[in-house]
C-alpha cells in the first residue's frame, strides 16, 4: 500500500488545531476527523450520542472513551479514509491511544505522525474567550486546560516514546504555523 499521511493533532484546546487540521485536509484531500466537531453536532441534532455527551462537553470533561471507539472504528474504515485522514482531538487519553494503534494495525494503515501544536496557557485562554464557542466560559475554559494537561499531556509523551511526535510553536501567524506543518508533513 502506498504510504499516505496519517495525522494525528495533538495539542490543547485554542491552539489552533482544527483550522489548520482544516487547511491540511484540504490541500492533501484527505478526511478531517474531529471528534469534537461530531459531538457538537449529534448534540445540536439531539442524536442519542449527542444526549449522553452533551453534559461533558458542557463541563469541559472528557466524554467517555465508550461514546468515540466506535464512531473513531467507523470514520477510518471508511473507503475515503483509505489514503490519509486527519484526526483532530482524538486521542485525548492514553486508552484512546491505545486503542488507535490496534484499530490502526488491523486496518493497515500507513505511517501516523503525532504533531502537537504548542501555545502558551495565557495565550490560549485569551483565544478561547474571543472564539466564544458555547463551551469557551471562562470556568469551562479552565477546567479543560487542566484537563488537558492531566489526560492528554500523556499521549504526548507516548507519542514522544515511539518517536512518532514533532512539536510544532503554534504561537505564531496562521500561515506561519502551516508552513511548519506542511515541513513535517513532507518529512
Ligand atoms: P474539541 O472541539 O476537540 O475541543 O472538543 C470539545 C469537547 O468535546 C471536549 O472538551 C470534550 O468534552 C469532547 N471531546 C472531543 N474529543 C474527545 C475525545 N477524543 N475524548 C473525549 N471527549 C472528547
Amino acid at each position: 500500500m502506498a504510504k499516505a499521511p496519517g495525522l494525528i493533532f495533538l495539542g490543547p484546546p485554542g491552539s489552533g488545531k482544527g483550522t489548520q487540521a482544516q487547511y491540511l485536509s484540504q490541500q492533501l484531500q484527505i478526511p478531517h476527523i474531529s471528534t469534537g466537531e461530531m459531538l457538537r453536532s449529534a448534540i445540536a441534532e439531539a442524536t442519542s450520542l449527542g444526549q449522553q455527551a452533551q453534559s461533558y462537553v458542557e463541563r469541559g470533561e472528557l466524554v467517555p472513551d465508550e461514546l468515540l471507539l466506535d464512531l473513531i472504528r467507523e470514520q477510518l474504515g471508511q473507503p475515503k479514509a483509505q489514503q490519509g485522514w486527519i484526526l483532530d482531538g482524538f486521542p485525548r487519553n492514553v486508552t484512546q491511544a491505545a486503542f488507535l494503534d490496534e484499530l490502526l494495525d488491523l486496518l493497515n494503515h500507513f505511517s501516523q505522525q503525532a504533531i502537537n501544536l504548542e501555545v502558551p496557557d495565557e495565550v490560549l485562554i485569551e483565544r478561547l474567550l474571543l472564539r466564544g464557542r458555547q463551551d469557551d466560559t471562562k470556568e469551562t475554559i479552565r477546567r479543560r486546560l487542566e484537563v488537558y494537561r492531566q489526560q492528554t499531556q500523556p499521549v504526548i509523551e507516548y507519542y514522544d516514546q515511539q518517536g512518532r511526535l514533532y512539536s510544532v510553536d503554534g504561537n505564531r501567524v496562521l500561515a506561519e504555523v502551516t508552513s511548519s506543518l506542511q515541513q513535517v508533513v513532507a518529512v
